[in-house]
């Protein structure tokens, strides 16, 4: 048997069920519950083999929702995942501890010492008690109304493009296109937010390393990106 831990982002995975070899774009990671080794699985051999794991009923943390659609796979995915990236659908407790003070923790003001205990905990039990998603819950309401770039969904949003920014730099010879796209990765990462102009001019390059890449599975899926309110440029 096995168990679910996470729904990722993947650049080097490749998936453990059917050894295809083909390196992941999203990856659901697994453990064998009787020896601890920890693996990856693509989405649909996740779902494929979905009676050997224990928690196959439980919500996984799913730190994916900032896409807006997928470019593969589609065909296969169950309701389960149509669900999930469901633009309103809601982001757990256990996704917004996750991202603040481990994925995207590199970034200015995001991890936080306040909540770094319910993340420590997490580690070594990998759920939440009560009383922590509770505190969860007051901290992320509050953060919300003054920060409001740190809302659950933005920063699904934030890790979402920071990963995508990543990937269409490394699949781009052009140097120009590389120059401007790392100077937009190094805003996004610093102000957490991008004009419209700029995001407009990323999903049209995004567009354009797209039409270069053959294979449906390698392209870029549609990020949603955090535009700063008013923005005028
Ligand atoms: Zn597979």
């Amino acid at each position: 048997m096995y168990r679910a831990l996470i729904i990722d982002f993947s650049k080097d995975k490749k998936c453990f069920f059917c050894k295809s070899g083909k390196t992941l774009k999203f990856c659901v990671t697994i453990q064998d519950i009787s020896s601890g080794e920890v693996y990856v699985s693509s989405k649909s051999c996740y779902e494929k083999n979905i009676d050997k794991f224990k928690n196959k009923n439980d919500n996984i943390p799913n730190l994916t929702k900032g896409v807006i659609r997928e470019n593969s796979e589609s065909q296969y995915l169950s309701k389960r995942f149509a669900i999930e990236r469901d633009p309103s659908s809601q982001i757990s407790n256990l996704e917004y501890l996750i991202l603040r003070q481990e994925k995207l923790s590199d970034i200015d003001k995001m991890k936080y010492d306040g909540i770094q205990d319910i993340y420590e905990n997490y580690k070594k039990g990998l759920s939440l008690t009560e009383i922590e998603n509770n505190r969860l819950d007051r901290f992320i309401e509050t953060t919300k109304k003054i920060y409001p770039e740190f809302s659950p969904m933005n920063l699904q949003r934030l890790y979402a493009c920071v990963f995508w920014l990543d990937y269409a730099i490394i699949n781009t010879d052009y140097k120009k296109t590389q120059e401007f796209l790392q100077s937009i990765l190094h805003d996004y990462k610093k102000y957490r937010m991008i004009s419209k102009k700029q995001a407009d001019c990323v999903s049209a390059t995004f567009e354009r390393i797209n039409n270069k890449i053959t294979k449906i599975k390698d392209k870029i899926p549609v990020v949603k990106f955090i535009i700063r309110a008013n923005s005028i440029d």
